[in-house]
């Protein structure tokens, strides 16, 4: 069997192309004054960057660091691992009490079930009653037996958290019931950064939460920030060069965290109506307005494959997407289409 964990670079920011195409954006760039400060950080166990256009320098560090405090908090709050989390305090109280949680906890649940309802449970921050049996930084990842794996799943179903709007409480009604929030916190941590750099003066930005990507305003040089979005198999190969503005892009894939065994390929999201992982799929990348609908539609759409994903996503405005299917085939929804290496194009 091989264990493995890569962490290739899937997007990243590619600068300075097509200044010849946006004179005017140029113009309006080199009249004011602006400084733009970049920062890396390790956060909820991935790499983050921030990087911040502001007039004042200073101004933008503090912004920086506003945001970074920010991210921090919310980690506080929705990590699975820290016993003093309220999540932990929720899945410590699984079928006994509801628990009193903040009212940006009880938000973020209340999204995560919306998300649920609209993917049919594709995507289920319950999964994690299931998803613990499968541990993919292990040495020797093992495939877990069928019982064990009909066990667990009888705990698994966003149905089993009780939201009280009232008392602001959250009760997960099954005593092996567990909530994570592995496919969605990243996003919400990069919207809430956007959020405060915002608040600080920040005029324009990009906030890469461990490759889920956000943008807002322009780069320094008054152009848009700009991706590309990498080939899931072969990083270097550039499938399509994306220009942002108010735009997250992120993408969910089988390539950061799995295993082999006897041959087949096992990846980190769990498809929660069988408790294994997803198949069909090497690769799907979400660009909409939301970076924290984006992490989550991503991973959904993982869930969902290529046929019903895509038509998901379709179906929904303001949300495009890219997909790279098991046998290496490209597919994407129209807007996408257009800023497909010709290629891809089909
Ligand atoms: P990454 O965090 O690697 O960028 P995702 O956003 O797709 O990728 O999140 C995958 C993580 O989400 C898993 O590691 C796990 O913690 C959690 N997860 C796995 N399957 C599901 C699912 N069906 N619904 C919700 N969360 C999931
Ligand atoms: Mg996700």
């Amino acid at each position: 069997m091989v264990a493995r964990t890569t962490s290739t670079i899937q997007l990243a920011a590619v600068r300075g192309l097509a200044t010849a195409c946006w004179p005017l954006i140029v113009l309006v760039a080199t009249a004011a004054h602006a400084a733009t400060v970049k920062d890396v950080r390790s956060k909820m166990g991935s790499r983050f960057e921030i990087t911040a256009v502001h007039d004042q320098e200073a101004a933008a560090h503090e912004a920086v660091e506003a945001a970074w405090a920010e991210i921090d908090g919310l980690e506080a709050m929705i990590s699975s691992w820290r016993e003093d989390s309220e999540t932990s305090a929720v899945n410590r109280s699984a079928g006994t009490r509801p628990v009193r949680v903040s009212p940006e906890l009880f938000r973020l649940i209340r999204r995560a079930v919306k998300v649920s309802e609209l993917t049919a449970g594709a995507f289920d921050i319950t999964f994690a009653g299931v998803g613990d049996l499968w541990d993919f930084r292990a040495g020797e990842p093992t495939v877990p037996s069928k019982e064990r794996i009909a066990a667990a799943l009888r705990h698994v179903g966003y149905r089993r958290i009780v939201l009280h709007e009232e008392r602001g409480t959250v009760f997960l009604d099954d005593p092996g019931a567990r909530i994570g929030f592995g496919a969605i916190g990243k996003g919400y941590a990069a919207n809430r950064a956007v959020f405060v750099l915002k608040e600080h003066g920040v005029r324009g930005g990009l906030i890469s939460a461990g490759g889920d990507l956000v943008a807002f305003g322009r780069r320094e040089d008054g152009e848009p920030w700009r991706i590309a979005i990498a080939h899931p198999r072969d990083p270097k190969r550039v499938l399509a060069r994306i220009p942002l503005t108010e735009q997250a892009v992120v993408t969910s894939g089988d390539y950061e965290q799995y295993f082999i065994h006897d041959g087949r390929r096992y990846s980190h999201i769990i498809d929660p109506r069988t408790g294994s992982p997803a198949s069909g799929l090497q690769a799907v990348t979400v660009i909409c307005p939301d970076a924290e609908l984006a992490d989550a539609l991503a991973t959904a759409a993982f869930v969902l494959g290529p046929g019903e994903g895509l038509a998901l996503l379709e179906r929904m405005e303001g949300v495009e997407a890219l997909f790279v299917t098991e046998t290496g085939e490209v597919r994407s929804t129209s807007n996408v289409r257009r800023h497909l290496n010709q290629e891809d194009r089909g």
